[in-house]
């Protein structure tokens, strides 16, 4: 029941003013504090509690005044129901002077603080200004809250962003291609019909190179071009995503026939023809790709990738194709190298590892003054597997390191022992570029010798000139780091690679080994131009005061060529070929 004076609004609620909700069924009470509070409030009165909670219900307020004992309900129950309803509400009951307790109790339940009747009208201000007060801080706290809580859930939709896309062409990545590609192989497994599925991985042939010169903003924005043009290549339903660095990887779902994956190849190498210009430079991207089809070459979306990558390894090797399909004898291939893989992991510790070694000659007094260091495997089931079919395997995976140690501690060790045998031979050993760009390998070879108690003056390190080329200073900093310990640095399979005979006089080296393709080409039937370069070698390394070695010299009159342009050492089968140690000394020493 709504008395006449319920629903007079005092003051302007166009103002905003913070809007007070009174509740007493006593008349006077209600017209006093709404003449107390009209002016900075918007009051609305009520005599009834059901009236007031609808009122509650329909419009928002922030302060409810309540008288403590209504009709048939108490204050007390009013507070309770609108503070749960409402948390931000504040509530301020009247209180007889009889109910101080009660109103104590209501507070208890949640409202913030009491007026005691008969009414001081500067405590109901400043009451009600507290109240306002407290108002503002609750809703402040919401406020700020609710800033958190969406802070908190724009970053977790960012991670959620990065654990699925790739940052630099918004491309989906390697998870969720993986992810959609299982979905899809799924899919089609339940359907009945035949239609296949392509996996196409395809790798951008000179984005190693592009990093390197312009470096990875720039190159990042080729990139971005580059796959923004594959992406229009393929249709909606398929997904292409960025896997490594320089891969991107397409499925195409329900093609017909493998045809359909080569017409997208050749549309992407299409839409590659135009360079992609970036800060002035004009820039040409060409692609390898390799094809796997689901179900014909695999089972599930891990191994349609990885048959793919098999296929663009095959591919990035090739000199004429562009692209491959994936095929079984490429997964033997793939296979026998996982096994030649891990047998090389394991073959240190079985054992399955021989160092051979091979005598040197010293030229003039034809006597053997030291000897080549050649690794072996010698596998429990293949036997012996010679270093050309190793060694490039070992290299790329990282292996080179590890297997790279043994050889130079074996072979320090061997030197040492002849040595205290009385044999003055000096051991070389090949290094791996890997090996010379591996950090600490100064110190770890300065170890070896301090452990093996080796002479460093009888070891020499054979490397090959690429490494020389490539990386020049930091490649010198190490060779002369080797050589202030008495070690002395060779150029390997010297006239195979650049060959420029004037970058030798800034290399920090002690000597060259003439490949065996030349000396193999002297024949004693005709001065070859093979004679005539070995001859141009020795003499321009004889100038720098560098000592020329052959290898591979087979017969007498090869050494008769080389004792006559005075090569240093010679080194071939015409001497002996490569033995375990305890057989060297069946070489006249
Ligand atoms: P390389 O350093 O040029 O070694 C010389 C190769 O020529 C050896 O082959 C040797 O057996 C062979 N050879 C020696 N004399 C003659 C000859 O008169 N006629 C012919 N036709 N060949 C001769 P090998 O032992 O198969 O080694 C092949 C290559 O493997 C080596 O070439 C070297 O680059 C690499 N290699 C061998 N051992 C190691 C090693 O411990 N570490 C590293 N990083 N590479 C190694
Ligand atoms: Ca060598
Ligand atoms: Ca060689």
């Amino acid at each position: 029941m709504v008395k006449d004076f319920s629903f007079d609004v005092v003051g302007d609620p166009a103002e905003e003013k913070p809007r007070v909700l009174i509740v007493d069924d006593e008349e006077v009470v209600c017209s006093l504090l709404k003449d107390v509070l009209g002016e900075k409030y918007q009051c609305i009165a009520t005599n009834s509690a059901s009236d007031a909670l609808k009122l509650l219900e329909e419009s928002e307020f922030d302060l409810l005044i309540c008288d403590i004992g209504l009709e048939g309900v108490s204050g007390i129950e009013i507070a309770k129901e609108a503070k749960s309803k409402f948390p931000e509400l504040v509530i301020v009951i009247i209180s007889g002077k009889g109910d101080i307790e009660s109103a104590i109790e209501a507070i208890r339940v949640g409202a913030f603080d009491y007026i005691k009747k008969p009414f001081d009208l500067e405590s109901v201000e400043s009451v009600a200004e507290r109240a306002m007060k407290h108002r503002r801080l609750l809703v402040g706290k919401r406020l700020y809250e609710e800033r958190l809580k969406k802070l908190l859930e724009d970053r977790m939709r960012q991670l959620d962003y990065l654990s699925y896309y790739d940052p630099i062409t918004n491309l989906p990545n390697k998870f969720l291609f993986e992810d959609r590609l299982t979905q899809l192989i799924a899919q089609a497994e339940y359907s009945e019909s035949n239609k296949m599925i392509a996996v196409i991985l395809i790798s951008f042939d000179q984005m190693k190179r592009i990093y390197s010169t312009w470096g990875a903003r720039f190159a990042d924005i080729v990139l971005r071009e580059a796959a923004l043009r594959i992406r229009a290549c393929v249709g909606a339903e398929s997904t292409v995503a960025r896997m490594e660095s320089d891969e991107l990887a397409i499925f195409l779902p329900r093609i017909e026939g493998e045809q359909d994956a080569v017409e997208v190849i050749q549309r992407i190498k299409d839409a590659l023809k135009l360079p992609i210009t970036v800060e002035n430079e004009a820039i040409l991207v060409t692609v390898s790709a390799g094809i796997s089809v689901f179900p014909k070459d695999c089972k599930n979306a891990q191994e349609a990738i990885k048959n793919a990558s098999a296929a663009l390894n095959r591919a990035k090797e090739s000199k004429q194709e562009t692209w491959f399909f994936f095929t079984e004898e490429l997964n033997e291939k793939l296979l026998r190298r996982l096994e030649m893989e891990m047998g090389l992991r394991r073959a240190i510790e079985t054992g399955e590892l021989e160092l051979y070694f091979q005598p040197k000659v010293d030229i003039p007094t034809a006597k053997i003054i030291g000897a080549e260091a050649l690794l072996r495997w010698n596998h429990h089931e293949s036997g012996m597997i010679m270093p050309s079919d190793f060694i490039p395997l070992a290299e790329e995976t990282g292996l080179i390191i590890p297997i790279g140690d043994w050889v130079l501690k074996n072979a320090f060790h061997q030197c040492k022992i002849w040595a205290d045998k009385g044999y003055n031979l000096t051991v070389s050993v090949n290094l791996s570029p890997q090996q010379l760009r591996e950090k600490g390998f100064v110190e770890k070879v300065e170890k070896m010798i301090r452990e093996t108690g080796v002479n460093p003056m009888f070891l020499e390190l054979e490397i090959t000139e690429t490494i020389l080329i490539k990386e020049p200073e930091k490649s010198a900093e190490v060779l002369n780091k080797l050589r202030k310990l008495g070690i002395k640095i060779l150029i390997d399979d010297f006239g195979t690679g650049y060959s420029s005979l004037a970058y030798l006089k800034k290399l920090p080296i002690d000597g060259l080994k003439i490949d065996k393709s030349f000396i193999q080409d002297i024949s004693s039937a005709a001065f070859t131009s093979s004679a005539e370069l070995v001859m141009a070698i020795v003499n321009l390394a004889h100038n720098l005061r560098l000592k020329v070695v052959a290898e591979g010299v087979e017969t007498e009159n090869q050494l008769k060529f080389l004792r006559f342009i005075r090569c240093d050492e010679a080194q071939g089968y015409l001497f002996g070929k490569p033995v375990l140690p305890g057989m060297f000394a069946n070489f006249s020493i």
